[in-house]
């Protein structure tokens, strides 16, 4: 008796059986295999340096980065320790367990490393660079923070930052996959926050920290543009010290700048976060009071006047006080004046405030009467 012959469709499974054996064999399913985790892998990599490099602030790209570290790793700590672009304090971001602290790796450790990478900019764990530095090169101080893993933050310019990863929570060492992911990531999350970096001192002051005059300017304008749409309400402020030429000539030009810095943390403190303070020029500062009325901005004003007369900046000894002299209008799209003409009002309220013998906010009242109704704001002061 013959053997009944194979159907076709069991020719064609036995077929494939044989191909499939044929390649695993030769080991051309496993590389494969591989490709295709590669390529997933790539694939996740593009989507997530698409989606940092479309933040528009360091801190959010920070949270970005760490909810995608998140999904494969928690390190117990991780820090990025960033060199901001005109020099400076370095600014440190420290995470355990992925979660914000309030920690700095101290400095030297900075330097330490970045004379290492200058040397050569590759990754390395930490066995690696305590083999190129030397045992003694890291006290406590930083073998605390339980290092496994150290990467420079590289941008145009060159090296600016430094990444370091601590032992993982899970507590294995961080795999090939894992460390490959972190090197391409960074490399993005680098790009992102020079970027930011740059943008935000393009718009700030670097003696004050506050917004500049061009940002201002830019807020102005686009407020402006809101008010004319959404019929949005917003005010602005012009703050000039008094008789602060007079200031430096008794205690000094320093003497000068430490006040202005005080002064600024005052401008922040007596606002709103959404509000812009901005440092308009040499010791006049302003600010766009959003979501306000006259009443409300006319408090504002007041709020800064008496918050500066309160203020006592200790110096080399000394006790040093300030008084300001401020300029309120409305934002008003309606009167189709253009940002530069609100501020000349503004300012003409603030002259009013210096020829009433300073110390005092004037508000510029719109309306019929415009400039003739320039309110005095704050009490007439005695003497
Ligand atoms: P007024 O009450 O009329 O405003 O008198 P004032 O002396 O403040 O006005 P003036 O415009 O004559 O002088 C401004 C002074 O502010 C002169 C300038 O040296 C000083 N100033 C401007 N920018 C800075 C700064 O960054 N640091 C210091 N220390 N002084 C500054
Ligand atoms: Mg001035
Ligand atoms: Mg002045």
């Amino acid at each position: 008796m013959g053997k009944r012959a194979r159907s076709e469709p069991d020719r064609e499974t036995a077929e494939a059986l044989d191909q499939y054996r044929a390649l695993e064999a030769s080991g051309a399913r496993n590389a494969l295999e591989t490709l295709r985790r590669e390529n997933r892998e790539l694939e996740s990599l593009v989507n997530d340096a698409s989606g940092l490099l479309s933040l528009s602030g360091i801190p959010e790209m920070l949270d970005f980065a760490i909810t995608r570290f998140l999904d494969r790793f928690i390190p117990v700590f991780l820090a990025f320790l960033i060199e901001p672009p005109r020099g400076g304090r370095i600014r440190q971001y420290c995470f355990r367990s992925l979660k914000p602290v309030d920690e700095s790796v101290p400095v030297r450790y900075y330097r330490i490393l970045k004379g290492l990478f200058l040397e050569d900019a590759r990754p390395r764990t930490f066995e690696e660079v305590r083999r190129a530095l030397g045992e003694s090169s890291f006290g406590r101080d930083f073998l605390s923070y339980e290092p496994e893993y150290i990467l420079p933050m590289r941008g145009i310019g060159g090296l600016y930052g430094i990444l370091l990863l601590g032992r993982k929570i899970a507590g294995a060492e961080y795999t090939l996959p894992e460390r490959m992911y972190v090197d391409r990531l960074s490399r993005f999350l680098s790009i992102g926050i020079q970027n930011g970096l740059h943008h935000e001192s393009s718009i700030t002051d670097p003696k004050t920290g506050l917004f500049n005059h061009d940002y201002f300017m830019r807020r102005v304008e686009d407020e402006l543009a809101r008010s004319a749409r959404h019929g949005s309400r917003a005010g602005l402020i012009l703050v000039d010290v008094d008789h602060f030429k007079r200031f430096n000539d008794t205690f000094g030009h320093l003497a000068g700048d430490e006040v202005l810095q005080v002064l600024s943390r005052v401008l922040r403190a007596a606002t709103r976060s959404e509000d812009t303070v901005a440092r308009f020029g040499g010791e006049e500062f302003s600010a766009l009071i959003l979501e306000c009325d006259e009443i409300h901005l006319a408090e504002v004003a007041e709020r800064i006047r008496s918050a500066v007369e309160g203020m006592r900046v200790p110096y080399k000894g000394k006790i040093l006080a300030i008084t300001v002299s401020l300029g309120a209008r409305m934002l008003d799209a309606r009167d189709r004046r253009g940002s530069r003409d609100l501020l000349d009002d503004a300012d003409r309220a603030l002259y009013a405030s210096k020829a009433a013998g300073r110390n005092r906010a004037t508000i510029h009242r719109t309306g019929l009467l415009g400039r003739a109704s320039i309110l005095r704001l704050s009490r007439e002061k005695a003497g």
